[in-house]
């Protein structure tokens, strides 16, 4: 993990998530649950755009990729065979002091032993092992039988349904199954905002293929996966393919990568890409009894395809895009002094509003007719925000703000009061530069299709 942290702008960036409306606590008004996030109007149309541009080129754009959406309730069977009830564990510690709860690796290595990170105290606990799935019971009776999960991880029910798919979807090897959805994992230590969290969501692809084809495969999807973060605005010099080392790597993986960010708390994993042989469907196939085979037509072979998986979390990569894009500097103000503006920097194509439209003045009748004309025919492509309260300068920067890339105004001049010739321009606002200019309002649609991709 990289050491350099700026705690500074994560508060920052926390604070803005709030004010803004991105990111709250769960059950605040009761005190809040620990380790658990509600997104809100901003933060759901950011989660929205990440999540649908992943299904695009994860699912959309490939022949050899179909989705599915699995339920979160699992059976014990199911779990049990994955090894998650015996072995999905983290070691706990507690400090006898102040009664911490703390993961094994989060204790301070001090010269004389360990120390807890809370309180300093020498006084620990052994570790023993926590298991990080949440119980339920399903039914009526409350007895052993009815035991069922909350699913830790998208990616077994892949598994258990792969040999319907395969039949139903007829595709041959290599082929991958995709699925978004919520995983549950009771953290000894939610912390960092949203980047452990209890409740939170993955965006999960297994791809199966030949033993032969495995490691190859494995650099393919490390390589399209840092492509996809790269696409969403996030710089390359800041992701890390960090390869796990044997000794750490799960005892089934031939080869797993972690993709890192450098977030303003130190360097952490964004998605595993992992190798993971042909482990997890030779296990549901022993413990269920049923074939999970795959049949060459070909070379008339009958064998357990081997799988690459490319895990991300819906929630730290979010948490990635707000990071990248949080930044400061300089602007004018209404009257020309310069002040401090925050801007949000998101690619376009995952801003969470595309384009304000704002009349000049909110008291002219005929400024809002046109301005509400252009929300309508710019609201069936792209999600727009109107706005009419304020100085101008104002506006723009509230949108700066949530990283709106483009801003519409609607002056005289697009009543043609000064000049007929510009009748029905608008001045369009690059959030970045700053830099406005004049364009037709019936250009509008084509010119934003073009710039917000
Ligand atoms: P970590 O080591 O940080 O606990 P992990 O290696 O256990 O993560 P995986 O089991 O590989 O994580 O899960 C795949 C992805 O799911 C992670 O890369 C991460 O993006 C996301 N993820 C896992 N646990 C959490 C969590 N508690 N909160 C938010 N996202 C998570």
């Amino acid at each position: 993990m990289s050491t350099e942290t700026d705690p500074q702008r994560m508060e920052k960036i926390v604070s803005l998530c709030k004010r803004r409306g991105f990111i709250f606590q769960s059950s605040e008004i009761y005190g809040g649950l620990n380790g658990l996030w509600d997104y809100g109007p901003l933060g759901v149309e950011l989660k929205r755009n990440l999540k649908n541009y992943w299904w695009q080129v994860t699912v959309h754009e490939r022949d050899d990729v179909v989705g599915m959406d699995g339920s979160i309730l699992t059976h014990p069977a199911v779990l049990k065979a994955s090894g998650h009830v015996e072995g999905f564990s983290d070691p706990m510690i507690d400090c006898r002091t102040c009664k911490a709860h703390l993961r094994a690796d989060q204790l301070i290595e001090k010269k004389g032993g360990q120390q807890c990170p809370n309180c300093g105290g020498k006084d620990l606990t052994a570790p023993r092992q926590f298991n990080l799935m949440f119980e339920t019971q399903v039914g009526a009776a409350a007895d052993e039988s009815s035991i069922a999960y909350l699913r830790p991880e998208t990616a077994q029910s892949i598994f258990v349904q792969f040999k319907n798919i395969l039949e139903i979807s007829r595709k041959k090897l290599p082929f991958g199954i995709a699925q978004i959805g919520k995983a549950f994992r009771n953290e000894i230590n939610p912390r960092n905002f949203t980047f452990r969290s209890r409740e939170f969501e993955q965006m999960e692809l297994e791809y199966f293929c030949r033993p032969e084809q495995g490691m190859e495969l494995l650099e393919y999807w490390k390589e399209e996966r840092l492509k996809f973060y790269e696409s969403v605005g996030i710089l390359r010099s800041k992701l890390h393919a960090l390869t796990v080392p044997d000794d750490e790597r799960a005892f089934y993986s031939k080869g797993t990568y972690d993709i890192e960010y450098d977030f303003p708390f130190g360097r952490q994993e964004l998605e595993g890409v992992a190798y993971r042989t042909d482990y997890d469907l030779s296990q549901h196939q022993k413990a269920s009894g049923k074939s999970l085979e795959y049949f060459d037509e070909e070379t008339k072979q009958r064998f357990v395809p081997h799988v690459v998986e490319p895990s991300a979390g819906v929630d730290r990569a979010v948490l990635a895009l707000i990071c990248e894009a949080y930044s400061e500097d300089q602007a004018p103000d209404e009257k020309g002094r310069m002040e401090t503006r925050i801007v949000l920097r998101f690619q376009p194509r995952i801003a969470p509003i595309k384009c304000g439209v704002f009349p000049l003045l909110k008291n002219n009748p005929l400024l809002v007719a046109k301005a509400k004309e252009i929300v309508q025919l710019l609201r069936a492509q792209i999600t727009v925000f109107y706005d009419e309260s304020g100085a101008i300068g104002r506006r723009y920067r509230r949108q700066d703000e949530i990283g709106t890339p483009f801003g519409v105004t609607v002056d005289f001049e697009t009543l043609g009061e000064k000049d007929p010739a510009l009748r029905d321009t608008v001045t369009l606002r690059d959030r970045d530069s700053m830099k406005q200019e004049r364009v037709a309002i019936q250009d509008l649609p084509a010119i934003l299709r073009e710039r917000l991709v």
